[in-house]
């Protein structure tokens, strides 16, 4: 019997190199959540089949599945090696906007915690100068 979220979800059956197993929820009709059903893909044999089976790179983890299938296409393929450049500086580049993006945040969030909780008063006596 598999495991299951608090939502009666099944749990990812994969478990890590570490021994500790994955806690996503498993996919529809998998046993594997999203990330580790593509990590288990295995390369397709051109790079035009490999580019439409990158996920959309909108978060660190799908940035991270694009790269690992990347990689597992060159070891399979190493003479495509050379044409697989533009799609891991395409990565690259995803990854420095989400580090950008995170930064951007992390500021935004830094100011709104210093905005008073408040709405100024009208009430010249409770007002401090
Ligand atoms: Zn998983």
């Amino acid at each position: 019997m598999s495991e299951t979220t608090a939502f009666g979800a099944a749990i990812c059956q994969h478990i890590r190199i570490g021994g500790q197993r994955c806690t996503q929820p498993a996919r529809r009709n998998s046993n594997y959540c999203r990330f580790h059903t593509a990590a288990l893909q295995s390369p397709p044999a051109k790079l035009s089949e490999l580019t439409e089976q990158l996920p959309p790179l909108e978060d660190l983890a799908s940035i991270q599945i694009a790269l690992m299938k990347v990689i597992q296409f060159i070891m399979k393929h190493p003479y495509e090696a050379q044409n697989a450049r533009p799609v891991l500086y395409g990565l690259q580049l995803a990854a420095n906007n989400l580090a950008r993006t995170r930064n951007l945040t992390d500021a935004a969030h830094r100011f709104t915690d210093k905005l008073p909780t408040k709405a100024p008063t009208s009430d010249p006596e409770s007002q401090t100068m």
